[in-house]
């Protein structure tokens, strides 16, 4: 009996590895295009920094390369429904749609397929055969209980914990005593067998971390589990392998597995991909950082930005300045580029962690969201309204009106940047709405308080200046010589070089103006304001 029997024995029904070799030719790409992936695991839950890391895999095979989504759902316990429909969405929310992936009803779209691992068995069976009948492996019988002594004894011992060297009980198991334990129905699993030394050193160029050292693996770990499925690890090979994946992006959590990644490519005979490994997002917590985490913080959902109204356009493009801080400076210098126009580079992320600040993230929104028509405005906030306020969607019926309300102060050279999100909209825009402005409200007034002095201010300008077909120049010079009239300065510089000789100025005027029609001091233009109201309205408002 030798390995082939013992290979044989546990795969019978494998095929030989060399025809997948065939099935899956070596895809045909110019020289530098990166082939890359996203590669989930269909939990329930779409973490922000899944969009992040797709995001730079979808630059990364911008020149003629390949994004592909595998699904990685080998952990059968963590699998939940409709998983796999739920990072399809929030990708193709974001406009990170792969160019290859499997869809929520097992259809493969691609030819490296399936895109799925628990409908690979098949496939990691012929390749752990492969390393069995190589020698490269072997069964295991070790149990729970046999596993819990082994590290019992290591911890006793004061050594490293595991699966290794002279630890290992079933590794130099003859091939006869292992065939009879199989054909006896002794439970097994598949271990590596690792041909490492951990005295030796490898060294690894990380394409974001740089140079690193790590000792030599020397685990046996698990590539086949009990119920057929492979380990990460394996599947990582077999799968990254086939599908023709020459960069892994991923999380740096997978950084100290790299020495086991490498080897396991070495033994196989195949050629390694380059690895990136991206740091988690941080977030600042009272003095110190720490990652963004699931349990603890809303945003790092992504369903927290859809729900919130906050554009993708947005959440894409404050990711590409944690992605690389010198997007920054290149977005000052190209206002009206595409995100897409900016030369990212990956060597250039950063190796701890980019803190990851929704302050910072709205503040970018607002920036994003200026640039949009009334127009765009108007149809993103029906369309969040439509979902998730009722109220909202009833001001926006008069489509008419409403572009009018959106577009003071947009499509100019200065925008206004007052809309983060579109759950913003209904408070900035609802004093021009009749039914939401309460004219008996307390309102702040800011430098002219005296309730007096306000009522003549108001009196006057409506009974003397105020003309509703005034164009803007005449309506300023107006709201001056009222000022005037008052004892006010007509310009704030005049104001400012003799402020004894005046009650105050020509802005202090206005804002008591813009307080009264609008219950703010803080809005867009009240000129433009004043027009979309219209006399009548304006009238019944004081
Ligand atoms: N399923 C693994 C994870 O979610 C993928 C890691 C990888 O990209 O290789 O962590």
């Amino acid at each position: 009996m030798d390995r082939k029997d013992l290979a044989n024995l546990i795969f019978p029904n494998a095929k030989d590895y060399t025809y997948y070799e065939e099935k899956y030719a070596k895809r045909n790409l110019t020289e530098n295009a990166i082939v890359t992936r996203f590669a989930p695991s269909p939990t329930g839950f779409v973490h922000i920094g899944g969009i992040y890391q797709s995001l730079i895999a979808k630059v990364m095979a911008k020149n003629g390369g390949v994004f592909f989504v595998r699904i990685e759902d080998t952990d059968q316990k963590r699998e939940v429904e409709g998983g796999i429909k739920q990072i399809l969405d929030a990708l193709k929310d974001f406009d990170l749609c792969p160019d290859e992936y499997i869809d929520e009803n097992d259809v493969d779209h691609g030819n490296y397929g399936p895109y799925k691992q628990s409908l690979r068995k098949d496939i990691y069976q012929s390749y752990a055969k492969k390393l069995l009948e190589e020698g490269n492996a072997y069964p295991c019988f070790c149990s729970a209980e046999d596993l819990d002594k082994i590290r019992e004894n290591q911890e006793k011992a004061k050594e490293r914990t595991g699966y290794y060297g002279k630890w290992t009980k079933c590794r130099n198991m003859p091939i006869d005593m292992a065939i009879e334990k199989i054909k006896n129905g002794d439970p097994y699993i598949v271990r590596f067998k690792s041909p490492g030394n951990p005295d030796k050193k490898i060294k690894h160029k990380d394409v974001i971390k740089g140079s690193v050292e790590f000792p030599e693996n020397d685990q046996d770990i698990v590539i086949i589990k009990s119920d057929g499925l492979p380990t990460y690890h394996f599947a990582h090979l077999v799968d990254d392998h086939l599908m023709g994946t020459n960069m892994v992006i991923r999380a740096d959590e997978w950084l100290a597995s790299v020495p086991l990644h490498l080897q396991l490519f070495y033994v196989a005979g195949f050629k390694a991909p380059k690895y990136a490994h991206i740091a988690p997002m941080m977030k600042l917590d009272g003095e110190g950082k720490r990652k963004l985490s699931k349990r603890k913080d809303p945003e790092s959902a992504v369903s927290y930005y859809k729900e919130e109204g906050i554009p993708k356009e947005s959440v894409l493009e404050y990711l590409m300045n944690i992605a690389n801080s010198n997007f920054e400076i290149w977005r000052k210098q190209n206002p009206d580029k595409k995100m897409e126009e900016f030369d990212f580079d990956i060597k250039k992320m950063s190796v701890s962690g980019a803190l990851f600040d929704m302050v910072k993230m709205l503040d970018v929104s607002k920036n994003v969201i200026s640039k949009f028509s009334a127009e765009e405005v108007y149809n993103e906030t029906y369309n969040w309204a439509k979902e998730y306020d009722k109220e909202l969607l009833e001001m926006l019926e008069n489509k008419e009106y409403s572009l009018k309300v959106l577009g003071i102060e947009r499509g100019n050279a200065k925008p206004r940047k007052d809309i983060a999100k579109w759950s913003d909209v209904k408070h900035i825009i609802s004093y021009m709405y009749d039914d939401k402005f309460d004219k008996n409200g307390e309102f702040e007034y800011q430098k002219i308080t005296d309730k007096d002095e306000i009522d003549k201010i108001v009196k006057l300008y409506f009974e003397k200046y105020y003309d509703e077909s005034d164009d803007k120049e005449t309506w300023f010079n107006k709201m001056k010589d009222l000022s005037e009239s008052l004892g006010y300065a007509r310009e704030v510089k005049e104001y400012k070089a003799n402020p004894e000789g005046f009650k105050g100025h020509v802005g202090d005027v206005s804002t008591v103006i813009r307080v009264k029609i609008t219950g703010r001091c803080n809005t867009p233009d009240l000129y433009e304001i004043l027009k979309i109201l219209g006399k009548e309205r304006i009238l019944k408002r004081i």
